[in-house]
């Protein structure tokens, strides 16, 4: 069966959502999977559920069945490829229809199941590649996420939100109801004899906003200072210590010419410019298993997607672009900016590139907000400029967080 698309939430983030794990009764056992990370989004969003099995005219129950190859057997052999194929179209025209951008899917099925499915053997091995349902809306371009995302980007008291704040954006920290307060020089790794620069505060505020347990961080240091890449990332081992497992980087930027405007942006991946890599040395006595991280998503395709839908749904302008990090503290070249635009970049800055390959080492989930003060190129900007321009987006800067933090 086809479930209709219900509307569960006020938001207008249109999201699809495989229904068993909403509760409904159409896996082949006859239960459901419910996931209850799953269904509190879906209480927030314009949530559409679907079941391509059941799309596809299969009853409840049925026989399990999983993917070999291109095919979808049956345990007893019947092939029901057929009833997989036209239950995943059904299902691709109700997510157009829908406009929805995120699917949050169940995993390993062999309809939904997304980068791995269960091999054919009936034994529990698994295997690489989709289901086909999720074959279909990877060509339609829309993100993937399974439960198992959803519930790892659930905050909690336990596990808070960390927000990094760069020049300018630190006034966020008035929306926190905060239950403690810490002295940046009582964190471990971070230089003692460091000073905030105007704009930064070294004070890290733990509370809530809106009730969303975060822990925020209203200023950072720079390689530019002359600290090394292992002090400048003590923020984000702070953080992973404290539970945090989504952590939000903030950063000032210049815009490129040609690549992006002025304004707020969404960091969609990063170029590693500065020429050091925080995971430089002996990996194991940082707790780290192996410095050979993959950095691959290093941004979270699920926290992009919803803070993209925050946007749109409030009437935010907010670009989208890959971010470039370089040491600084001098502006670039028209050389170098000519450069940045011909590599695909989109911002480029003096913060964030090594705290994000620290926080992907400690396998957090990283969502990067930029606010473009400049266009790159046009010279130094002062300190002041950046102030003024943060100021100018202040408020669509903290609707935008706001709205994302409510949404997790
Ligand atoms: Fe239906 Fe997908 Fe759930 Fe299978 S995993 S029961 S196809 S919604």
């Amino acid at each position: 069966m086809l479930l209709p698309g219900l509307c569960f939430g006020d938001e207008h983030v249109d999201v699809v959502v495989s229904a068993c794990l909403l509760g409904e009764s159409c896996r082949y056992d006859g239960g459901s999977k419910p996931c209850a990370a799953v269904r509190l989004l879906s209480g927030k969003v314009s949530a559409h559920p679907i079941c391509p099995e059941t799309a596809g005219g299969l009853p409840v129950p049925r026989p399990p069945a999983e993917r070999v190859g291109s095919r979808v057997l049956m345990r007893d052999g019947t092939d029901v490829t057929d009833a997989f194929v036209s239950g995943a179209h059904a299902c691709i025209e109700m997510t157009r229809t829908s406009g929805a951008a995120l699917a949050i899917l169940k995993a390993r099925s062999p309809s939904c199941g997304i980068g791995s499915v269960y091999d054919g053997t009936y034994s529990g091995r698994l295997v690489r590649g989709n289901g086909v349902f999720a074959e279909l809306l990877e060509k339609e371009g829309v993100c993937m996420v399974t439960e198992e995302v959803v519930e790892s980007c659930r905050p909690s008291v336990e596990h808070p939100v960390a927000i990094v704040l760069g020049t300018g954006l630190g006034h966020l920290r008035s929306l926190v109801h905060p239950v403690r307060r810490i002295d940046y020089h009582d964190i471990d790794g971070f230089p003692v004899d460091a000073r905030p620069i105007e704009g930064h505060s070294f004070e890290v505020t733990i509370g809530t906003v809106d009730d969303v347990p975060v822990v925020v961080y209203p200023g950072r240091i720079h390689l530019y200072q002359g600290y090394s890449a292992s002090e400048v990332v003590a923020l984000v081992r702070h953080a992973h210590r404290l539970g945090c497992r989504d952590i939000i980087f903030a950063c000032a930027t210049g815009a490129i010419p040609g690549n992006a405007h002025t304004g707020l942006g969404i960091l969609t991946d990063q170029i590693n410019l500065t020429g050091v890599n925080p995971l430089v040395g002996d990996s194991s006595q940082r707790g780290l298993e192996t410095p050979f991280v993959n950095m691959n998503e290093a941004y979270s395709p699920y926290l992009r997607t919803l803070a993209r839908g925050v946007a749109d749904d409030l009437g935010i302008a907010v670009e989208e672009g890959v971010y470039a990090g370089v040491v600084g503290p001098s502006s670039e070249t028209p050389a170098e900016v000519r450069m940045l635009a011909g590599m695909g970049v989109s911002y480029v800055g003096m913060s964030t590139v090594c705290e994000v390959i620290e926080a992907q080492a400690l396998g957090m989930n990283v969502l990067g907000l930029t606010m473009a003060a400049n266009y790159s190129g046009e010279g130094a900007v002062s300190h002041e400029a950046v102030l003024e321009g943060a100021q100018r987006h202040a408020d669509d800067f903290e609707s935008l967080v706001r709205g994302i933090l409510r949404l997790l």
